[in-house]
């Protein structure tokens, strides 16, 4: 027997139709490169995403064809996630920060069929033209001609129908090693997960918000915000460029509640403010995710009565994962031990299910006893199952994937992150945990930037250095650093060397980029 309720296929175009319905008027704020701004409504960003599906049907488009965006967050971005998608096409949106070869790698790998792109990114799009095989049709967002293409249509058209496990989005993660592997969203998974955002542990959205989404839309699908900003009929502020000074000046001019970004972004925002004296006193809610947010950066937001939602996930959990959500004992803590839960990577939603496993041995699955660390898995439905194209094998049976995160989990879920797999420092057979040294080094007032890598050693194997950005005027020795990190870290942690540099490496996605870092240092040696 079946259940006798009505059958709705969770397919994202019901989030714009909710959004245009519900919220029409509801604006969509964006300032573009040349400094200019303009202003539509989820109404309008329909009405021209069902334009654009025509335009995509007249290019010969159909079904599961991958559609590729090359552009920072703005409308017409956001027209296009819900015109490719609405066509029944995969929105595929590249990272132009990604190196060339890599560029060339994911759009051939992807099959993509048409490429929408920014100016800023014509440079880009010609020098890679003739690498990219499959690419038929290129369309600028500006200069009027991606106006112009979707302008040649009415709009009088229906969304592809299809299955809710269709695909509909394709995003490729950078890799530290071989080449980017691609995720395939579905349909379903990514309606769950847009539905599970807006929380108010993790996106806190409803009507009232006015949302600044920082991290960019082709990085780990902005966070799934333009799918649960639909659902929510929020107000979206867009900014084509990542400013501090515009973000600031954006925010306070459109009443920005909600903003979400990698916390070096938020490093940058605290720096323009200090600078100018600027506040932002209508902000209430901060997203952090993408590499631990800072002690001393959570403090900073909940002094100023902003609500931090420190999140943990992966573009293969699409991504949200875990976010620093209230314990029961919330309201006994003081503000430190308030500030301790939040540094933590926090908790699960429904929907998420995590394990850590020896890292010697993946078999024996450790106890959640906040102290022994081991290999995090993760899995639920809006986890990857493979990569785009790899083949089905027998580990899709277990449906536990793996992070490449080594962590704690606590007894009540709290997940607590101590390293990537790539990046533990092991010493004399023990490991020591890099982002614990990093969280002790950045909430020294002098250090603005801080990475520990792992250099070989003839008697320990390896024992970390700290590689330090000092503030701009700020100074400070490598013993007076130790002696701030004595305070916090087991002795036997101290690295050996502290070194001072003007800037650490950074990635496609803005992380330090411990490859390149461990490059930088190859030559590096320590003795006894
Ligand atoms: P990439 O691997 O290209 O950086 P992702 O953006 O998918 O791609 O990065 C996911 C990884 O980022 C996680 O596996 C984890 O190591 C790190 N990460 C994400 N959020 C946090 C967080 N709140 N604290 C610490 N690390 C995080």
């Amino acid at each position: 027997m079946l259940g006798a309720m009505q059958d709705w296929d969770l397919r994202v175009t019901r989030l714009i139709d909710h959004a245009a319905r519900e919220h029409a008027a509801r604006e969509i704020v964006t300032h573009w490169a040349d400094g200019s701004e303009t202003r539509t409504n989820w109404a309008e960003v329909r009405r021209d995403a069902l334009k654009m599906t025509q335009a995509l049907r007249k290019l010969g488009v159909t079904k599961g064809d991958r559609i590729a965006t090359l552009a920072m967050n703005h409308s017409r971005h956001l027209v296009t996630w819900y015109g490719a998608v609405g066509v029944g096409g995969v929105l595929h949106t590249i990272n132009p920060r990604l190196f060339d070869d890599q560029l060339e790698y994911i759009a051939n790998h992807a099959e993509d069929q048409v490429l929408l792109y920014d100016a800023a990114f014509q440079p880009l799009v010609d020098r890679m033209k003739v690498k990219w095989t499959t690419i038929k049709r290129y369309i600028c967002f500006d200069n009027g001609e991606f106006e112009d293409w979707i302008g040649a249509e009415d709009g009088e058209t229906e969304w592809a129908s299809g299955d809710e496990r269709d695909p509909c989005m394709l995003c490729y993660t950078s890799g530290t090693t071989g080449n980017p592997k691609g995720v395939l969203y579905q349909h379903r998974s990514t309606m769950l997960h847009a539905i599970t955002g807006l929380q108010p542990a993790i996106f806190d959205m409803d009507a009232t918000t006015v949302m600044l989404p920082v991290v960019p839309m082709f990085h780990a699908a902005s966070w799934g915000l333009p799918w649960s900003g639909a659902a929510a009929g929020i107000k979206f502020v867009f900014s084509a460029v990542n400013d501090p000074a515009v973000l600031c000046d954006l925010m306070n001019r459109e009443k920005v509640t909600h903003s979400a970004g990698v916390p070096t972004v938020w490093l940058a925002t605290f720096q323009h403010m200090d600078a100018t004296g600027t506040t932002l006193p209508t902000l209430r809610h901060a997203i952090i995710g993408g590499s631990a947010a800072p002690r001393f950066m959570l403090e900073r937001l909940m002094q100023s009565g902003v609500n931090v939602a420190h999140a943990w996930g992966m573009t293969e959990t699409s991504p949200i994962g875990t976010t620093g959500a209230k314990t029961f004992d919330w309201a006994d803590k003081d503000f430190a031990g308030q500030v301790d839960i939040k540094q933590m990577q926090g908790r699960v939603p429904f929907g998420v299910e995590l394990r850590c496993v020896d890292l010697d041995d993946p078999a024996k699955v450790l106890l959640r006893d906040g102290q022994t660390s081991g290999a995090l898995q993760v899995r639920g439905p809006w986890v990857i199952k493979r990569y785009f194209k790899a083949d089905a094998d027998a580990t899709d049976a277990e449906q536990w994937f793996d992070t490449g995160d080594v962590a704690i989990l606590h007894p009540d879920g709290t997940l607590q992150l101590t390293d990537r797999t790539k990046d533990v420092i092991k010493s004399g057979g023990e490991w020591i945990s890099s982002v614990e040294l990093e969280n002790a080094a950045m909430s020294h007032p002098a250090v603005a930037e801080a990475a520990a890598i792992g250099i070989y050693h003839p008697k320990w194997d390896e024992r970390p250095i700290l590689v330090v950005v000092k503030k701009a005027g700020a100074e400070v020795s490598g013993d007076e650093i130790k002696a701030h990190l004595a305070q916090s870290v087991a002795k036997w942690w101290l690295p050996d060397a502290v070194e001072f540099v003007d800037q650490i490496p950074h990635g496609g996605t803005g992380k330090v980029s411990k490859k390149d870092l461990r490059e930088q240092f190859r030559e590096y040696t320590l003795t006894d």
